[in-house]
């Protein structure tokens, strides 16, 4: 059996373009020596696939911050603001990623979002008026023929006009049929470039397929491809989805011609029923049978059933999704024991696990070694499960999910004592994690640092940055995260039933990675995780100090999952660990609690009919039990990030904390309009400035933000704040960032 692989991590086996492309931000090293990097590393992944005798590899999948950038820009989707920069052709692509703030002009980066229901996030293309779409890039044709010189000859991986189309934001008054038509004949253009360097697979990944659609996207989807298939030049056109079924179109697709379609087995509920129905006997059916997304070993048993059920079409075996979302390689893993690690899989084991079972498929495995050898895994995990734990789960009630009393009560009560003026400022938790700071932590983990010097550390940051937040004229303060790594791991670390990596990074935007913990077996708090922290960040301040957790739905989200057990179950199990955690905080005297669901968002089934039923129904009385014991003078915040949440607000009111913080300056405050109609109840503050990019806001451009706040959110419930937390940005800019949010909130309140 033939095997394909849909795309492969990119960011190098030891983040190599993470560290390049920050020095060449920075100016420390040139544009060529970053291609250098970029080079090897695509070079390094195409052996790695080679070598396993994957059949159909793909190129074009590396990308510098993100492929439907990549996209936009391939086509010229550019909007003017960034081309009047007169920058490189890089330096170009990296503003419209990051911002550019310079002496060639300030704008601002693009919006991004979530990618689909992963952590990974794209950039929102933007099509205005003035957009002309032309193939003005070359990219796809650079790396296939870069491959080729390998001797790889690579199926080229494309981001699909479809999904383009329906993810890019329609900024003037033109709309999607407006452009798809010369969008569609630049992909033609396209494919002529590419077969005429030699290629002979075009594959278009079409990951908006899985979502609802309606009559008139498969109209759109039809047309689109009618002129690219009608166009082929000799080339074979694959079709690819992921991230669920395309129960939709899947009738249509079948009839168009495809040489291949490749469709995903694992977050498909209803892919194998699809495909019962019928599938066509000259085209390839790529069965995404092995996951891209998690991390454990696949069950040999399971994926060869569901191959001998379609063993009567032309499959080839691939991977439910890009490799992208998980780690390279458990080669690079030396403190994990092997008994962990004989159960997991990342992108290079996956590799593996491909040829293994494409080399078993269709004949009589049952009795060969290497069936055997897998299925020995699956006989049960002992050291996973926790009797307390359960019964602890078992034992929630109703009443456990509801905080007393109600919020309109609750509000009146904290305003009296809390006592804060009208627009109060915060921040999201994070101060820069300056290279000290990051030190102070690594030197403790590798033994370098006794735990009373590493904790001395961190108290004299949490001093100096109480004291900066005062002289800033913060209202509401926090301690700064000083001992975290990551949001997650950290509290993973200090909970039962997880397991950790070292080198695990998965990209979660352009330089960004991060490195999820794996849910090993249930799990219970240790002992207090943060109380000291905050209780100290208190004792130097007489202003009130924010505690700060991450909630139960976000860890889960950004962890690995277990598979033996359900998503709910796993939630509830973290729920019960925060809660007393919470109380821990409330009982020390915290006051205000943030807890944390930046990744709320992220497992939201991406289509509609399933959202109660199968996340939302469990993800909200989730969150609601970690805060409901507390007693009603204490403020629950909670903060979210990168999603549209317009569409689920109820949802959000219904977690009942007492204010919410998340993102919006980057989305252009839709979501306020979508607030002020359900009657949004939680106090809020839609972040005032983007701290994913180093641009300092001035003082008008965050008055301006809070005057149209104004307009939709009732003056004694709007906050004033950053969009999220500032650990990955400078130390100055941070300062003159803050300084210009505090001028701003007084501007107002004056
Ligand atoms: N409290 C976290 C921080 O400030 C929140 C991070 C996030 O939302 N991603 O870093
Ligand atoms: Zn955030």
């Amino acid at each position: 059996m033939n095997t394909s692989v849909i795309g492969y991590p990119r960011i190098g086996k030891d983040r190599e373009l993470k560290f390049a492309s920050e020095k060449f931000f920075k100016g420390e090293i040139s544009e060529a020596e970053l291609l250098e990097v970029a080079r090897t590393i695509r070079k390094e992944d195409l052996l790695a696939q080679s070598k396993a005798g994957i059949t159909y590899i793909s190129s074009n999948d590396f990308s510098f911050y993100d492929n439907v950038l990549d996209t936009a820009f391939l086509f010229n989707v550019i909007p003017q603001r960034y081309k009047d920069l007169g920058l490189t052709e890089l330096e170009t692509y990296f503003a419209l990623a990051r911002g550019y703030q310079g002496d060639k002009g300030n704008v601002k980066a693009l919006a991004m979002k979530k990618w689909f229901n992963t952590n990974y996030h794209y950039l929102v293309p933007e099509i205005d008026d003035d957009t002309v779409v032309a193939l003005t890039g070359t990219k796809p044709v650079d790396e296939y023929v870069e491959a080729k010189q390998l001797g790889i000859d690579t199926k080229v991986a494309l981001v699909g006009p479809f999904t383009f189309l329906k993810l890019a934001k329609f900024t003037g008054s033109k709309k999607i049929a407006d452009v798809s038509p010369a969008l569609s004949a630049e992909y033609v253009k396209l494919v002529e470039q590419l077969t005429s360097k030699g290629a002979h697979i075009i594959e278009f990944d079409e990951p908006y397929l899985v979502r609802d659609l309606d009559s008139a996207d498969i109209e759109l989807f039809k047309e689109i491809y009618s002129s690219v298939l009608a166009n082929k030049n000799g080339a074979k056109v694959f079709l690819q989805t992921y991230f669920g079924d395309i129960r939709d179109i899947y009738a249509e697709v079948i009839k168009q011609d495809f040489d291949a379609i490749g469709l995903d087995f694992i977050e498909g509920r209803k892919t194998l029923e699809l495909v019962k129905t019928g599938f066509p006997s000259d085209k390839l059916l790529i069965a995404g049978l092995v996951n891209g997304k998690n991390i454990w070993r696949n069950d040999y048993s399971k994926t060869l059933s569901v191959l001998d059920e379609i063993g009567t079409y032309n499959v080839v075996l691939g991977t439910s999704c890009s490799l992208l979302h998980v780690p390279y390689t458990l080669a690079n893993e030396s403190k994990l024991s092997e008994d962990y690690k004989k159960h997991f899989a990342f992108a290079e084991e996956k590799l593996t696990e491909l040829a293994e079972i494409a080399s078993i498929a269709g004949t009589d495995y049952a009795s060969s070694e290497v069936f055997k050898d897998n299925q020995e895994l699956f006989e049960g995990r002992k050291d996973s499960r926790d009797e307390e734990v359960q019964a602890k789960v078992a034992g929630i009630k109703e009443e456990d999910y509801v905080r007393l009393p109600a919020f309109e009560e609750r509000e009146k009560i904290q305003k009296e004592i809390l006592n804060l003026p009208l627009f109060p400022t915060t921040t999201i938790g994070s101060f820069p994690q300056t290279q000290e700071v990051r030190k102070n932590r690594q030197e403790f983990k590798k033994g370098l640092k006794s735990k009373e010097e590493y904790v001395e550390f961190n108290k004299q940051k949490i001093a100096e940055c109480i004291k900066l937040q005062e002289e800033i004229g913060l209202d509401v303060l926090v301690h700064g995260e000083f001992e975290r790594n990551d949001m997650v791991e950290y509290f993973g670390e200090n909970l039962n039933g997880y397991v950790f990596t070292e080198k695990a990074w998965v990209q979660s935007y352009g330089t960004r990675n991060v490195k999820p913990p794996i849910i090993w077996g249930d799990v219970s708090r240790k002992a207090p995780i943060t109380v000291e922290w905050s209780k100290f960040a208190k004792s130097c301040t007489d202003k009130p100090v924010k505690g700060m957790l991450t909630g139960p739905v976000t860890i889960l989200n950004w962890s690995f999952p277990r598979e033996d057990i359900s998503i709910k179950e796993s939630i509830l199990q973290i729920a019960l660990a925060i809660r007393d955690e919470v109380l821990d905080l409330e009982a020390n005297g915290i006051g205000i609690i943030q807890i944390d669901e930046a990744a709320l968002r992220e497992k939201l089934p991406l289509r509609k009919s399933d959202w109660y039923s199968e996340y939302l129904d469990f993800a909200i009385p989730a969150f609601r039990l970690v805060h409901s014991k507390v007693k009603p003078e204490t403020q629950i915040h909670t903060h979210m990030c990168y999603s549209e949440f317009t569409d689920i607000i109820p949802a959000i009111d219904a977690m009942d904390a007492d204010v919410i913080t998340f993102e919006a300056s980057r989305s252009d405050l839709q979501i306020l309009d979508s607030l002020k109609a359900n009657n949004f109840k939680t106090e809020v503050g839609p972040g005032v400035y983007d701290i994913h990019s180093p641009r300092v806001p001035s003082v008008e451009e965050i008055v301006t933000a809070l005057t149209k706040m104004r307009a939709k959110i009732e003056d004694h419930k709007l906050w004033v704040n950053p969009d999220c937390g500032l650990k990955t940005r400078g130390n100055e800019e941070t300062v003159k960032s803050l300084t210009n949010l505090v001028a701003a909130a007084k501007q107002i309140r004056g």
